[in-house]
């Protein structure tokens, strides 16, 4: 595996890979890598000949009071669990590589950027939908992978090359659980004992959904009722929101139909940390 820190670099190998008629796959991240990640590198693997992934943490994506400069990291840790899974080309750029100037261009979806996510955490989806059309810019790849976990980013990203005509498939790649259900993310690390413990309620209320929905319910309300209720029953869950929308175009969903394609979204803080987990799924 090749480590490269610019973008003149990076460019030059996958230019070196596409000359040999490799398809070339992508799989961005933020590093502090976990199964989730690596089952992406594994899809990867599958549909393309030359992985590509990325690892930066990316300040545009970051509200002012957000965990920018906590948010964890170990590039080492993370070289040697991509080199293990096969990833081919790891790119590991600066802020000051990436963004070397004041940035006066970003990329806006509107629509699918303002609910769930967008609505608490301003600004995020022009992050990274911004970097997101950079780093497409700067791989230029056949294929990008991304998990499910993200629903609204995935809707964003899907819209975005839609709208831009950027030549990438978008790959998106189931989410990837603890045994217990908890799915796995970076910042999972920040939880307490009791918080780790109580955060299962995210899976277990979207499984109570899917209870739901197939003893017939079809009200979008009572459906988000009935999952607020599950998650505040944990004295450390702070709700921040519980949603049933129309997906992936993201338009609040209220009286379901056999066939609508739904996601059913929830963010939970437990303490200062900040969860988010979600159902994908057909009403039957
Ligand atoms: P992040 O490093 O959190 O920005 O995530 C990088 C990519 O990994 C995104 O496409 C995420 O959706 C994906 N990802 C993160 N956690 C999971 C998970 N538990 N299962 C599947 N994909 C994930």
């Amino acid at each position: 595996m090749n480590q490269v820190e610019t973008i003149v670099d990076l460019r030059s190998f996958v230019r070196q890979a596409r000359r040999a008629g490799k398809r070339i796959g992508f799989v961005p991240t933020m590093g502090y890598l976990h199964d989730g990640h690596l089952k992406l590198v594994e899809a990867a693997r599958q549909q393309c000949d030359f992985v590509v992934m990325s690892i930066f943490v990316n300040p545009l994506q970051f509200g002012p009071n957000e965990d920018f400069n906590r948010y964890p990291r170990d590039i080492e840790r993370d070289r040697k669990h991509a080199e293990a899974v096969g990833v081919d080309l790891l790119f590991t750029p600066s802020v000051e590589e990436m963004y070397p100037h004041e940035v006066l261009t970003t990329v806006s979806v509107a629509h699918v950027s303002q609910p769930l996510c967008g609505r608490t955490r301003p600004g995020h989806f022009d992050g990274v939908a911004t970097v997101v059309s950079k780093l497409f810019q700067i791989v230029q790849p056949d294929a990008a992978f991304f998990g499910q976990k993200d629903a609204q980013q995935l809707a964003v990203i899907q819209q975005l090359v839609k709208d831009l005509s950027i030549p990438v498939d978008i790959v998106p790649c189931p989410t990837v659980r603890e045994p217990d259900g908890l799915a796995m993310s970076s910042r999972n690390v920040y939880l307490t004992e009791e918080e780790r413990s109580q955060a299962t309620v995210l899976y277990r209320s979207l499984q109570q959904a899917e209870q739901l929905l197939a003893a017939g319910e079809r009200q979008a309300a009572v459906i988000q009722d009935q999952l607020t209720r599950t998650i505040a029953a944990e004295s450390l869950a702070q709700i921040e929101y519980v949603e049933v929308m129309h997906y992936p175009h993201l338009k609040e969903a209220t009286e379901l139909v056999v066939g609508d394609q739904i996601l059913i979204a929830l963010a939970v803080r437990f303490g200062r940390t900040r969860l988010i987990d979600n159902l994908i799924t057909t009403v039957k």
